[in-house]
């Protein structure tokens, strides 16, 4: 039994790190946190490839990006950024154009050569004929915004291979995540602060966690330490729900990904650190080049090798890992019994984005667990 403990968080990505580090160093309690695999920091972890130097993104690319102060001066305390701006290019038909969609995109499609307002005009042409004025779902929501030309080009395929989904069944909000532009701006983010650890995701983790009053137990499930925190102990699980109640009410449905890894014996294999393939045709999203992270570091970027992955969207089984939640009305009432059953339990508090079965990015991860840390503080919980 692990005597005085006043805090046991299961599982260290941001959520739960971020908890570990507030409630270690400005409560000063006592936190065990419980991790099952064999690394911190969730699907946000890297680490350096031995064989090239090279950084990689474990679980495909993160970039850093909030429009979030609070945020931003809170994880800037546990490491320096770089000032990387996020740029992606899509691949259809053999082609290659910007994305998210902008005024580039635009002309080099419809191969023209439009000013912003003239632009603006053309797609609204293209919208209108398409007779939306309500749109109800992803497909909707993005012709009404593109037209249909754009729509077959890069989102429908794209989105049917990454979600395994007609898009017309799936929420609009999953396509609202990316802009649409009629300037040259090709940025994929539109936060104020963005960029990547320039030490790591890693060592960004290492500092959140390395509170003395912080105890870390990986390659440790929270079933195997159950038996030894004491009844009286906090538990803020930021796992998956349903694997916490045992699937009583059946298996909530995730997206997963496969990562098909590849080293390369070239300096540089597509120039920038994502390219999406539209083309619904290829079996895989899109193509990660992890050297482009950190063009600060001149000699892996300038090595003569270079890492790969190919992200290859799946169905999620259990055991595999949850990537994204499918959060249609069926598995969101599921969702909606485990959590009611999580707030009938005294000391448990469930948390995160496999826990609260949300779509977030690390920005809004910390964000929520900052402002649980404040309802803690202030004893509104339990
Ligand atoms: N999407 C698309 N084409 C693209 C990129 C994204 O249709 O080239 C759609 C797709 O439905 C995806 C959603 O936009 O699920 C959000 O994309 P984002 O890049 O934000 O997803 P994430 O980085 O979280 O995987």
């Amino acid at each position: 039994m692990y005597s005085g403990l006043s805090y046991c968080i299961v599982g260290s990505g941001f959520s739960g790190s971020v908890l570990a580090e507030r409630i270690a160093s400005v409560l000063n309690k006592k936190v065990l946190v419980v991790e099952k695999r064999s690394h911190i920091g969730g699907n946000s972890f890297s680490d350096i490839d031995q064989a090239t130097g090279i950084e990689i993104h474990k679980y495909g690319s993160h970039i850093f990006h909030t429009s979030n102060t609070t945020v931003w001066d809170y994880i800037c305390k546990f490491g320096e950024f770089s000032n990387y701006q996020h740029k992606v290019m899509a691949l259809f038909k053999q082609r290659i154009y910007q994305m998210p969609i902008n005024l580039k995109t635009i002309n080099d499609f419809f191969n023209k050569n439009l000013s912003p307002n003239e632009a603006i005009d053309f797609l609204n042409k293209e919208i209108s004929s398409c007779g939306i004025t309500n749109p109800k779902n992803l497909e909707e929501k993005a012709i009404s915004s593109v037209g249909l030309n754009l729509y077959n080009a890069f989102i429908k395929g794209y989105t049917r291979k990454q979600w395994g989904k007609d898009p017309a069944s799936l929420s609009a909000d999953i396509i609202s995540r990316l802009p649409v532009r009629f300037n040259y701006n090709a940025n994929y983010f539109n936060d104020p602060y963005q960029g990547i650890p320039l030490d790591g995701y890693g060592q960004l983790f290492d500092r959140l966690l390395s509170h003395r009053n912080i105890e870390l137990r990986l390659n440790t499930s929270y079933e195997e330490m159950a038996q030894y925190i004491p009844p009286d102990c906090m538990i803020i699980y930021t796992g998956m729900i349903d694997r916490l109640f045992d699937y009583k009410f059946g298996a909530l449905e995730w997206r997963s990904l496969n990562f098909e890894w590849e080293t390369k014996n070239l300096s540089d294999y597509q120039g920038t650190s994502v390219v999406n393939y539209s083309d619904e045709s290829v079996p895989f999203t899109r193509i990660h080049e992890f050297k482009h992270y950190h063009p600060e570091r001149t000699e892996s970027f300038h090595a003569p090798q270079t890492v790969i992955s190919r992200e290859y969207p799946i169905a999620w089984q259990q055991g595999a890992e949850a990537f994204y939640p499918v959060n249609d009305t069926y598995n969101n009432e599921r969702f909606n019994k485990y959590l009611y059953k999580a707030k009938r339990k005294s000391n448990l508090i469930v948390t995160g984005r496999l826990g609260l079965y949300k779509y977030w990015d690390m920005d809004t991860a910390i964000e929520n667990a900052l402002k649980l840390f404040e309802r803690l503080k202030k004893s509104e919980i339990p």
